[in-house]
């Protein structure tokens, strides 16, 4: 019988630590002193063993075995024979040799100059279970002044209270964005959060609204009677946060500005619909509802001539296409066109995510803040798992440090996961994640925001709208530079230093930025939308005809949906005009949520609605029997009720606390193009960009063991009735060329064929992150037996736009694969996490092959010509996901 604590540098290991991967070694007898539970293995991230003894120090690296056992008796024949075996003290160096660990100068150099360090940084750098890739401390230089404010061409209104607030010169993008606005343009700015951004928008408008004020004469604001501009948050918190800065600038030029939003009382409302505001602050989900049931105050919105749309950067994916149409529809219910401003503190490719949102052409202004600086510090496990050095340094921050803490995983599980380990291991922590009620989440914000909570769970395109303020430290798994850094430059702006901890971990990404961290730092983050996914077009149509009805020539751009809304009795033409059926039209429209595709599972406990999961994913993750984690808890899905024409619902139900499992759905899909919009030559590769129909399902699961980072499960279980499910969207598609090479050389040549397609496909998919910088869950991905057709479609039903940025993107997105299949070390071959394997994968990460997959990628940048081909040659004998 072994122990079950384990002795090792003097640490004690609990079971609980053990399952969360915080050692993964065993205790043995040491062959040298005899003791006999002094030896401890751990695994080094490329699957070898490393043994030493606490006792004598003697110590050996072995190859990887079936068994830990097996390798133990592999370390005794090393000791024996003294050849492989070394002592602690030489240790150090072949662990330095081998970039297990750093060599302590360099760790020194990085901490050399930085004053009154927390002892956060010296336990995480120095910790010597992980290779420390990279650090440093990330400054900006002070953003560029611009003109005193004196001579801005502004009312003295404005000046006096910029004076008062002892602002005497404006920043040069400031300054910018003004005389932009003022001449009529369409601008969007992006600065980081504090940096004057709110003031760049709003004192050109203010001045635009005072002169058009003074032209009504003596009539006080609010006898006017018309909004002039709309303001618009993600938030109800964040448009309130911003009241007062906005009314500070407002009143002394009497205009007047208001919030209306789901939170105003009755009585309030009344008032400001009485007498409408000059400015009214709101967000997208009130106007799109005071529209389309034509309230009193979407008649008010009708004067508006100015659109501010701040924190810009969160319309993305399918929220994003809704706003796209909410604002065509304001604009077409408005008696003119308006201007409009957006500001962002994130958004790198501003000006073409902005013409996709806006339709429109927008000048982009970028600004630089005042920030206080950042130490970044990117760390990659060697001898322990990804999840165990987020943890360790999560702990480290948030309980320790005192630091207030967001971890971000990549996806809904991955955030589940940490905040269930963390707890355990009282951390006070708490997941903020899409899928759980708003109710729950704005808790959790309110927690974190008093102080109550120290650390938050998340993903990270939700973070983008918690409101939650400044944090101190960050720890992530891969999430783009900005992204880690934003909302630590706040906090440290205030003097104190602050946090960014990129930590690696045992995938192909993370291999790539263990040797390239450079290119870390210049891989930026894309947002993007596809306002043409035709699911939220049909919506918003109906939701315009109930706006106003829509005129023969209006139906024309929409002529296809329109029909389709006809054809279900929707809309129905009369006098040359379609106007809704609107008992069935707000039947449809109420339980549409702008947010999300409205195609959901609701999840029951007890009878209770505690959370939802949009389709498709939704099939994946709440089969029946599946173990699916909600606000850090586990529970079995005791039946998915999946009906034609019904709302789906799982059902769960509570499983023990030690329960060693969780589940990972086993999968297959098939595609078909529906029509190519666009087609292109990458290297010699033609890709097609087209809307695809697939065909996904649910053939059973395998049990993944809990701690175990396994990117296999140990057993299947398969359905006796697959679950099956059918959605359009957004993809491309192309031919990788064949591996001759590699084939020749095998016995089964289909098998290593279509094991390198299949490889290739997981590869572009894994790494598409470091392209796009969003997730790789927003994509999925199929690769079509032996034809070598790749599929990379959006994982959202209609489209999200998401494979359009790795379409566009595609040449490096090749490069980076080939990168990661061929500096990878791996010897096994089928590859291994870090270079072939996905954690998403339907097929339990079989037939793939990395050889193969290496030949593919090369002769792809190589320039070798593929052809899709024809419609009947789009097809092969097996699709692996
Ligand atoms: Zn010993
Ligand atoms: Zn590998
Ligand atoms: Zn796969």
């Amino acid at each position: 019988m072994r122990d079950v604590i384990i002795v090792y540098s003097g640490r004690q290991f609990s079971q609980e630590q053990q399952d969360a991967g915080v050692a993964n070694n065993s205790s043995y007898r040491c062959p040298k002193c005899s003791s006999p539970h002094s030896v401890g293995a751990d695994r080094i991230f490329d699957g070898r063993l490393m043994f030493r003894c606490a006792r004598c120090k003697i110590c050996a690296i072995v190859q990887s075995s079936t068994s830990t056992d097996e390798s133990y008796l592999e370390f005794l024949d090393k000791c024996e024979d003294g050849g492989g075996a070394a002592t602690t003290d030489d240790l150090r160096l072949l662990m330095e040799q081998e970039k297990i660990i750093r060599p302590k100068k360099e760790i020194d150099a990085f901490l050399a100059g930085l004053e009154g360090k927390d002892p956060l940084l010296e336990e995480v750098l120095r910790s010597d279970r992980d290779y420390v890739v990279d650090f440093r401390s990330l400054e900006e230089p002070p953003p560029e002044y611009g003109n005193d404010v004196n001579s801005m061409p502004v009312d003295e209104g404005i000046i006096s209270v910029l004076k008062a607030k002892g602002i005497e010169k404006l920043y040069k993008f400031q300054e910018e964005a003004i005389k932009k606005i003022l001449q009529g343009n369409d601008v969007v700015i992006t600065a980081p959060t504090a940096s004057g951004k709110t003031e760049a928008f709003c004192i050109p408008i203010l001045q635009k609204i005072a002169e058009e004020v003074s032209r009504f004469g003596s009539l006080r604001a609010g006898e006017r009677g018309k909004i002039m501009a709309i303001f618009v948050y993600p938030t109800k918190a964040l448009g309130r946060d911003q009241m007062p800065k906005i009314t500070e600038l407002a009143e002394p030029l009497g205009v007047r500005a208001a919030v209306l939003d789901g939170d105003t009382p009755d009585t309030e409302r009344a008032r400001v619909l009485e007498s409408p505001p000059d400015i009214i602050v709101t967000n997208f989900d009130v106007i799109h509802y005071h529209m389309m049931h034509r309230t009193k105050f979407s008649r008010a919105l009708r004067t508006a001539k100015f659109l501010v749309v701040d924190e810009a950067h969160v319309y993305t994916g399918v929220f994003g296409a809704n706003v796209h149409h909410i604002i065509a529809r304001l604009e077409r219910l408005a008696s003119s066109k308006m201007q409009i401003a957006a500001a962002s503190a994130t958004l790198p490719n501003a000006a073409d995510f902005c013409k996709a949102l806006f339709g429109r052409e927008m000048q982009a202004i970028k600004g630089r803040g005042r920030r206080g600086r950042v130490n970044l510090a990117i760390i990659f496990p060697s001898l322990r798992s990804h999840r165990s050095l987020a943890l360790d340094i999560l702990k480290e921050a948030a309980a320790k440090g005192k630091h207030r803490t967001i971890a971000f995983s990549n996806s809904h599980l991955g955030s589940e996961l940490l905040a269930f380990y963390a707890a355990r291991q009282g951390v006070s922590i708490r997941v903020h994640r899409a899928g759980l009620t708003a109710s729950a989440r704005a808790g959790v914000e309110e927690m974190f925001k008093s102080g109550k909570l120290s650390a938050i769970s998340a993903t990270p395109t939700l973070e983008l709208g918690i409101d939650i303020g400044d944090v101190d430290a960050i720890v992530s798994n891969i999430v783009p530079v900005n992204r880690l850094v934003q909302r630590i430059g706040r906090a440290a702006r205030r003097g104190q230093e602050g946090y960014a901890f990129l930590a690696l971990g045992n995938d192909p990404i993370s291999q790539y930025y263990k040797s390239h961290p450079d290119d870390y730092l210049s891989d930026q983050e894309f947002a993007y939308t596809d306002p043409e996914n035709p699911f939220v077009k049909e919506f918003q149509i109906l939701a315009m005809a109930c706006d106003r009805p829509v005129s023969m020539a209006e139906s024309k751009g929409a002529w296809d949906t329109v029909q389709k809304l006809v054809s279900r009795g929707l809309l129905s033409l009369e006098k040359e005009r379609f106007v809704p059926d609107f008992k069935k039209a707000m039947a449809v429209l109420n339980s549409y949520s702008i947010r999300g595709i409205g195609s959901r599972v609701d999840i029951k406990l007890a009878g209770k609605i505690i959370g939802d999961r949009s389709l498709p994913q939704a099939l994946e993750e709440l089969h029946q029997d599946a173990i699916y984690f909600l606000a850090g808890r586990r529970y079995r899905v005791k039946a998915l009720h999946f009906e034609r024409d019904r709302q789906p619902y799982a059902e769960l139900e509570a499983i023990p606390y030690d329960y060693p499992y969780y589940t990972k759905a086993l999968t297959d899909e098939w595609p078909s193009i529906l029509e190519v919009h666009e087609r292109k030559k990458v290297f010699g590769i033609e890709v097609a960009y087209c809307s695809l129909k697939i065909q996904k399902r649910v053939l059973g699961y395998a049990n993944v063991e809990i701690g175990q980072e396994a990117a296999q499960g140990k057993t299947k279980v398969m359905f006796d009735q697959p679950l099956e499910y059918e959605f359009f969207t957004k993809g491309f598609v192309f031919r990788a060329p064949r591996p001759e090479e590699t084939m020749s050389k095998a016995d089964d040549e289909e098998y290593v064929e279509m094991s390198a397609f299949h490889a290739s496909e997981h590869v572009i998919i894994e790494g598409s992150a470091m392209i796009t910088g969003g997730a790789s869950q927003d994509l999925g991905g199929i690769s079509l037996g032996s034809s070598g057709l790749i599929f990379v479609y959006d994982g959202s039903i209609g489209g999200n736009g998401a494979s359009k940025v790795l379409y566009d993107r595609l040449d490096k997105a090749l490069g980076r694969a080939l990168r990661i299949l061929s500096e990878c070390p791996c010897t096994s071959e089928s590859g291994c996490p870090r270079c072939t394997y996905s954690y998403r994968c339907g097929n339990n990460n079989e037939y793939l092959h990395k050889a193969a997959a290496i030949e593919v990628m090369n002769r792809a940048v190589e320039g070798e010509a593929t052809k899709i081909g024809d419609d009947e040659e789009i097809q092969g004998d097996r699709a692996l996901v």
